[in-house]
């Protein structure tokens, strides 16, 4: 995909921090860290987001999320890690190929989203929650 910044990271035309690389899935340092270790695993086909990637990068991407992870828990010693992932402008996308963030915590971080998730829930009404399951159910 021309003119896309992680389709170039991939191709080695301009340089990351690599953490990890397979067949599938590359992960590297972001640039504008949130926090140490803020890490961004991309598919290394271009996929615009989770409505369009292929399963097969999907899990791959997951697979290579647990072994970061695990890495990051053991060398940064941090207890916990966000996941976090932007689909679309409206969910806060501004890189157009599928990335999956990695944020290690640690206490005092001022990385307040959880929480804000928390102050943002609400009481639905039975009926309600009846209608938007009837809606989503699958199977
Ligand atoms: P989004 O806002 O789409 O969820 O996340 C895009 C992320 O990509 C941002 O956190 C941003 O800092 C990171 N980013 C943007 N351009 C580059 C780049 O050229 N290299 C790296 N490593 N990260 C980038
Ligand atoms: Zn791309």
């Amino acid at each position: 995909m021309e003119n896309c910044v992680f389709c170039k990271i991939v191709n080695k035309e301009i340089p990351c921090y690599k953490i990890y690389e397979d067949e599938l899935t590359l992960a590297f340092l972001d640039i504008n860290p949130i926090i140490a270790g803020h890490v961004l695993i991309v598919p290394k086909k271009h996929f615009e987001n989770i409505f369009d990637i292929e399963e097969d990068y999907l899990k791959a991407i997951i697979e290579a999320s647990k072994k970061i992870s695990l890495k990051i828990k053991e060398t940064l010693k941090i207890e916990g890690i966000n996941l976090y992932q932007a689909n679309g402008p409206i969910a806060g996308q501004t890189i157009f190929h599928f990335h999956l963030h990695l944020l290690p915590r640690t206490e005092g971080d001022g990385i307040d989203f959880i929480k804000w998730m928390g102050k943002m829930a609400k009481k639905m009404k039975a009926q309600e929650m009846e209608e938007i399951r009837n809606k989503l159910a699958i199977n």
